[in-house]
C-alpha cells in the first residue's frame, strides 16, 4: 500500500500533487494556484489548454511527463426508479443521488473495508487498499463532469472507513471545499464513521467544520458487538465522549445512523438504550430500514414495523430530530451497505449506459 508521501514523490499526475507541490513546479508561486484551478475547479484534462499559463511552461510540464490523471470508469448503473447512478471505477464505487435541490455524491475512501460489519456487502470484500486523496476528490469531479451538474453535497458513506484513511480523506476534503477547487460548502460534507474513536478526535481538530455521522446501529454494547466487530475495540461510553468533544469543537449536530434490523435492534430495551445514549448529546437520528443483501439473513422491517419503531423512539425522545431514510437506488445495489462491486444485477431493473472504461 502506498502512503501519501511516496505516491507523491514518484507521480507525474498533477492531480496527486498538493497546492504546495504544484506551486513548486513553476518559477512563480501563483502558478500553483493557476494549475490547481485548472485541474480541480475547471476540470480541464489537457495541460495544453491551460490558457493563462505561459506556453513555454506548459510545454516544459508536458516534456517532463506531467499529465492530469483520472480515475477509470468501468461501468455505470442507472436506477430506473429514482435517478440514482452507481459508478463502478477500477476497484471502488461511488453513487450519484440527485434530488430537487441537491446533487449528492457518496464517495468511497478505501477499496473494500477491513471492519466486516455483519450487514454490509463491502465488508465481505475485505480490505484492499486506501484510496489516495486525488482518487477520493476525483470521484466528485468525474461525476460532476459525467452528469453535467454541479455537485452540491458529498457524503463519505461509500466503501471503506474514512477515519482509517484520514490523511487522504482530509486532503480530499481540502480540495472539495477550496474556492479554487471543487467549491463545495463545508457544511455540505458529511464524514460517516463506524466509530473509530481516535479518528473522531482527529477530525474534530481538523480545520474544516465538516459534519459527522456515526453508524450506531445498536446502543446496547453486546448487540453492537454482534453486528459491528469494531465495537469490541471502541466501546459505547468512549464513543459518546468522542462525540461530545466533536460537538464542542465543531458545533454541528451529529447524525446517528441506525439500520433497522427487524426483530433485532428494535425492542423496547433498544429504545431505552438509545435514549440513554443520546442524553447529553446534540444529535439527530436517521433510521434506515435494512436493505437486503443476499449474503446475510437479517429481516427488512415492514412499513408498519418501521412506523411503530419510529413512534416508540419519538415518544421517548421528543426533542431529538428523527427521520426515516428509505435508501435510494435499491435496484442498482447502491443503497447503504450494498456497495460491493456488484455487476450482476437483474437487467430488468437497469439501464446500463456504458460498457467498458469511459
Ligand atoms: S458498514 Fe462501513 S465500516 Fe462497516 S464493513 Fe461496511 S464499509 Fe466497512
Amino acid at each position: 500500500m502506498s502512503t501519501m508521501m511516496d505516491m507523491n514523490t514518484i507521480t507525474k499526475n498533477l492531480k496527486a500533487l498538493t497546492l504546495k507541490q504544484l506551486s513548486a513546479l513553476g518559477e512563480k508561486r501563483y502558478r500553483g494556484v493557476q494549475l490547481y484551478r485548472w485541474i480541480w475547479k475547471r476540470g480541464e484534462d489537457r495541460i495544453e489548454n491551460f490558457s493563462d499559463l505561459p506556453k513555454v511552461f506548459r510545454q516544459k510540464l508536458i516534456e517532463e511527463g506531467y499529465y492530469v490523471g483520472s480515475i477509470e470508469e468501468r461501468k455505470r448503473l442507472v436506477s430506473s426508479v429514482d435517478g440514482t447512478i452507481k459508478f463502478l471505477f477500477s476497484d471502488f464505487e461511488s453513487v450519484y443521488m440527485p434530488s430537487e435541490n441537491r446533487r449528492t455524491v457518496c464517495v468511497s475512501s478505501q477499496s473494500g473495508c477491513s471492519l466486516g460489519c455483519r450487514f454490509c456487502a463491502t465488508g465481505l470484500l475485505g480490505f484492499k487498499r486506501n484510496l489516495h486523496f486525488w482518487e477520493i476528490a476525483d470521484q466528485v469531479l468525474y461525476i460532476q463532469k459525467a452528469v453535467g451538474q454541479k455537485i452540491t453535497n458529498v457524503v463519505f458513506m461509500g466503501m471503506g472507513e474514512p477515519l482509517l484513511n484520514l490523511p487522504n480523506v482530509k486532503q480530499a476534503i481540502r480540495i472539495m471545499t477550496s474556492h479554487i477547487g471543487l467549491g463545495i460548502g463545508v457544511r455540505h460534507i458529511t464524514v460517516s464513521t463506524s466509530g473509530i474513536v481516535p479518528g473522531i478526535y482527529e477530525l474534530a481538530d481538523f480545520d474544516r467544520r465538516v459534519k459527522l455521522a456515526l453508524s450506531l446501529h445498536a446502543a446496547i454494547q453486546e448487540k453492537r458487538e454482534k453486528i459491528m466487530p469494531i465495537a469490541r475495540k471502541y466501546k459505547l461510553d468512549e464513543l459518546k465522549e468522542a462525540l461530545k468533544y466533536y460537538y464542542q469543537k465543531k458545533r454541528r449536530r451529529i447524525t446517528l445512523e441506525y439500520i433497522h434490523l427487524a426483530g433485532f435492534n428494535d425492542t423496547d430495551e433498544d429504545v431505552e438504550a438509545l435514549y440513554e445514549f443520546t442524553r447529553g448529546l446534540v444529535v439527530k437520528i436517521n433510521l434506515i430500514p435494512y436493505n437486503p443483501v443476499p449474503e446475510f439473513d437479517w429481516k427488512s422491517p415492514t412499513e408498519e414495523e418501521v412506523e411503530d419503531f419510529y413512534w416508540r423512539l419519538k415518544k421517548r425522545m421528543l426533542d431529538v430530530p428523527m427521520t426515516v431514510r428509505w435508501s435510494r437506488g435499491r435496484d442498482v445495489m447502491a443503497a447503504c451497505g450494498q456497495l460491493a462491486l456488484i455487476e450482476k444485477i437483474d437487467p430488468s431493473f437497469l439501464r446500463i449506459t456504458s460498457g467498458e472504461s469511459a
